[in-house]
């Protein structure tokens, strides 16, 4: 046998890896840009705040058409601080879904407020704000809609339910960075929107980093009071805030990746297309559905397998092919939050048990793209 049919045979028999998430392709690419901006900042000595941070914040507020970017620490830190820019604090209520990352309920208990937890939309996967409504108190001063996997929450209910009951709109869009409600950017429509870029989301970091952006300048000079231990003159501390403040270093570093954001959205928008198109119709299998008036930026493609849910991971498992489950328990049912009472949510109970997420990442090879379209063909039919 020829050396060349024995490696053509060879490559025919090695299964495609597909992994969760390959963050080494996309950095490989561009790898000459980030070290010159590691090295600008090494030079530079400055490594708290200053141009690096500024021009990021610029671009971020550029892109999503609002008056203010605050970079932050973390997506945590940045509900977090719009939580504590808003006064909320002991004896006040915040609707949250229950049915998202912990951070979003989280941080409304670590300001001393108390989280109502709202049901879930089983097709859209996010708050259920005919639910929400019915948690509203007169205790009730903010909703925190999150726009899970890259969609946005249905903004229009969500805002006139804040406007009947005079509530703060914190959008938790950790995970929609360039998704749009009927034109409007994500994190735009609110008092305020708080962003992620932890690793695996769109645009990821080399570590922690996030952003607060809003429109209103009060809410704005407030927040980045507070980003700052609440001193505007070093040790004179007008409120008391905390440490939240973006580093140069990541600012630096994602203001490369942030041109690249539009073309990564577009690939990540064809993979959910390719998967739509491939395994529509297929047994025991629901897919993700995106609302006609909202662009989806699929920072994840979550699948329903209300049976065998765990059969299935391990059938993709077995074919190297990653999958996650976000998130298999809401948080109603966490039990950090037992103090607050036990309460059924069926719909975010039901999604806890039944989804699970794909490989979606931007550089997906067409070779991948099928092996886990032929994957989950084959285990519909076992
Ligand atoms: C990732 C995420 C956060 C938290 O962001 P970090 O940067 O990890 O602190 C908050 N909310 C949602 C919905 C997220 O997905």
């Amino acid at each position: 046998m020829g050396r060349d049919v024995l490696h053509w045979l060879l490559r025919w028999q090695l299964p495609v890896k597909v992994p969760l998430l390959d963050l080494q392709k996309q950095n490989a690419e561009l790898e000459p840009r980030l070290t010159e901006a590691f090295g600008r900042v090494l030079k530079s000595g400055r490594f708290i705040g200053g141009p690096e941070v500024e021009s990021f914040e610029q671009a971020v507020a550029l892109l999503l058409g609002v008056s203010h970017a605050i970079g932050v620490s973390s997506g945590t830190d940045a509900i977090l601080l719009a939580l504590m820019a808003l006064d909320i604090g002991p004896g006040d209520e915040v609707i949250c879904p229950s049915f998202t990352f912990f951070a979003t309920g989280g941080c409304v208990a670590r300001v001393g407020a108390t989280p109502v937890f709202a049901d879930s939309c089983p097709v859209c996967f996010n708050i259920d704000v005919a639910d929400a409504r019915r948690r509203v108190t007169d205790r009730t001063k903010a909703i925190i809609p999150v726009h899970l996997f890259g969609q946005c929450a249905d903004m229009d209910a969500v805002m006139s339910l804040a406007s009947d009951h005079k509530l703060a709109v914190i959008e938790d869009a950790a995970q929609a960075l360039g998704a749009c409600y009927k034109g409007r950017a994500a994190g735009s429509i609110g008092v305020c929107g708080t962003f992620s870029f932890y690793p695996s989301k769109n645009l990821g970091a080399f570590g922690d980093a996030g952003m607060l952006v809003t429109n209103d300048a009060e809410f704005a000079s407030k927040a980045r009071l507070l980003r700052n231990h609440g001193a505007e003159e070093r040790y004179f501390h007008k409120k008391v805030g905390g440490n939240f403040r973006l580093d140069p270093i990541q600012a630096a570093l994602l203001s490369v990746k942030l041109e690249h954001l539009e073309s990564y959205s577009r690939r990540r928008e064809s993979n959910a297309r390719y998967y739509t198109s491939q395994l529509t119709g297929i047994e025991g299998l629901r897919l993700p559905e995106a609302h006609p008036y909202n662009r989806h930026i699929w920072n994840q493609y979550t699948l329903r397998v209300p049976t065998r849910r765990e059969g299935f991971r391990e059938f993709l498992g077995s074919r190297d092919i990653g999958s996650e489950i976000y998130y298999p328990l809401p948080l109603h049912a966490q039990e950090c939050f037992f103090p607050l009472g036990s309460i059924r949510l069926p719909l975010a109970e039901r999604l806890a048990a039944e989804c699970v997420s794909i490989p979606i990442y931007p550089e997906l090879t067409q070779d991948q793209l099928n092996a886990v379209v032929e994957a989950t063909r084959e285990f519909s039919l076992s």
